[in-house]
C-alpha cells in the first residue's frame, strides 16, 4: 500500500505546531518530537508504571501496566504511521499520552471518581485530565505552568478517542470541535483496541480467568490463526501456539487497518489534511469484515474478563477505596495537603480532590487509604508516591 498523499498529515510547521506560550523554534527537533520528550519526562507519564491497565490484583509480575500498554499502543500507532506516510513523532506523541489522565484502578476507578465527582454536579473525564495535566499540574518551567505542548498534542489529547459538542464544551473551543481531528490522533483509539484487545487475551490466560478452549471457542479472529497452527504444530507447547495466534491476529488487525484508512482516503478522493478534517465521519479504520471480528473480540473479553466474576471483587475493593477517600476530605478540604488545598478557593473542593486522587498510582492511594481511615488491605505492593 503506497502512503497517503503528504498534505494528509501534519506538517512541522503550520498551526497545530504553535505553543500556548511562544519558545524559539530547537535547532535540529521537530516541535512534536519535542512534545514527546516532555510528556516522557513529565512526573505523570512515570506513574503510569503504577497504575492498573486491567488487573488490580498483580497476578504476575509480567502483566501489563498502564506504562507497558502505553508503550505497546505506541510501538502499534508508530507502524501505522510509518506505513501511510503520516507524522510520526506527531502519532507517538499522542500515543505516549493517551492514558495519562488515567486514576488508579483502571477503569473502575475512573468510573468511581466519575459517581463521586456527579455528587456535586461535576464529572470525572480521564481525556479532560490528561490536558489538565499537561496544561497545568506538571511544573517544569519558569516561565509558565504546564509543559506547553504544541496544539495538534492538546487537539489530539482531548479528541483521539471520542467527540465532544460545541454545546456540552465551550472551554474547549480552540480544538475545533466541529471538524474530525488529524489522522494521526484518529490512529491512536484503534491502536489503542488492537494492543488491548490482545494483551488483555494474554494476560488473562496467564492469570487463568481465561482458558485456550474459551479463547478459541469465543474469538474467531484468534481461531482463525490458531486452528492451522494446531495442524501443522501438533507437538508444540499450547502456549507457544498461542503465541504465535495471537502475533498472528495482532498483525492482522494492523495490516487491515492500514489497508482500510489508505483505500477510504483514495476512494472519497482525501488528499489533504483539510479534507480529512471535513470529512463527516472519521477516515481511520478496519474493513467491514475485521470491524465486525474486532467487535465480537471485545465483546467477549467484556463478558469473560473485563466485568466477569474473577474482576468483580478487585472492582469492588477499587471503588470502596476512592469513595471513602474522597468523601474524606470532602468533608475537610483543610486534610488536603497544602498546595492542593491552595486550590480549592478557585477550583472548587470537588475537582481538587479528585485532581489529587486522580494523580495517584494504585499502591500509594492503597497506603493512604490506610493511613487516613484505617482500611486494612492484603498487598498494597510497592509505594511510588
Ligand atoms: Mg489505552
Amino acid at each position: 500500500m503506497n502512503p497517503l498523499p503528504v498534505a494528509c498529515a501534519v506538517p512541522d510547521e503550520g498551526p497545530l505546531s504553535q505553543r500556548r506560550f511562544d519558545e524559539p523554534a530547537h535547532p535540529y527537533r521537530t516541535p512534536f518530537a519535542r512534545d514527546r520528550a516532555r510528556v516522557i519526562h513529565s512526573r505523570a507519564f512515570r506513574r503510569l508504571a503504577g497504575k492498573t491497565q486491567v488487573f488490580t490484583e498483580r497476578y504476575s509480575d509480567h502483566f501489563r501496566s498502564r506504562l507497558t500498554h502505553t508503550m505497546e499502543v505506541a510501538q502499534i500507532a508508530r507502524s501505522i504511521a510509518v506505513a501511510l506516510g503520516l507524522n510520526q513523532d506527531l502519532t507517538e506523541t499522542l500515543a505516549l499520552v493517551h492514558d495519562i489522565g488515567h486514576p488508579p484502578f483502571g477503569h473502575a476507578g475512573e468510573r468511581a471518581l466519575d459517581e463521586a465527582m456527579r455528587q456535586y454536579g461535576l464529572r470525572f473525564d480521564h481525556n479532560l485530565h490528561a490536558l489538565r495535566i499537561v496544561d497545568h499540574f506538571e511544573m517544569r518551567y519558569l516561565k509558565f505552568r504546564g509543559v506547553n505542548l504544541t496544539l495538534g498534542v492538546r487537539e489530539g489529547i482531548i479528541k483521539h478517542s471520542r467527540d465532544y459538542t460545541p454545546a456540552d464544551h465551550p472551554e474547549l473551543d480552540e480544538f475545533f470541535l466541529d471538524l474530525r481531528p488529524p489522522l494521526e490522533a484518529q490512529i491512536i483509539d484503534l491502536a489503542d483496541e488492537i494492543a488491548y484487545l490482545t494483551a488483555d487475551l494474554d494476560d488473562g490466560m496467564e492469570a487463568g480467568i481465561l482458558s485456550l478452549s474459551q479463547v478459541r471457542d469465543g474469538v474467531d479472529l484468534f481461531e482463525r490463526y490458531y486452528a492451522p497452527l494446531e495442524h501443522e504444530f501438533p507437538d508444540a507447547q499450547a502456549k507457544l501456539k498461542f503465541n504465535e495466534a495471537l502475533r498472528r491476529m495482532l498483525n492482522a488487525l494492523v495490516t487491515d487497518l492500514i489497508d482500510q484508512t489508505a483505500a477510504r482516503t483514495h476512494e472519497h478522493r482525501l488528499t489533504s489534511l483539510n479534507q480529512i478534517r471535513h470529512w463527516p465521519e472519521r477516515t481511520c479504520g478496519f474493513s467491514p469484515g475485521m470491524e465486525a471480528l474486532r467487535m465480537a473480540t471485545k465483546r467477549f473479553l467484556y463478558q469473560n474478563l473485563y466485568l466477569g466474576e474473577e474482576l468483580a471483587s478487585a472492582h469492588r475493593e477499587a471503588s470502596d477505596v476512592i469513595h471513602r477517600l474522597f468523601s474524606w476530605w470532602m468533608e475537610d478540604a483543610s486534610r488536603l495537603p497544602a498546595g492542593y488545598a491552595a486550590q480549592v478557593g478557585e477550583s472548587g473542593a470537588a475537582r481538587v480532590v479528585a485532581d489529587y486522587i486522580a494523580g495517584m498510582t494504585d499502591a500509594y492511594i492503597l497506603q493512604l487509604d490506610h493511613e487516613l481511615t484505617g482500611q486494612s488491605h492484603r498487598n498494597p505492593g510497592p509505594v511510588t508516591g
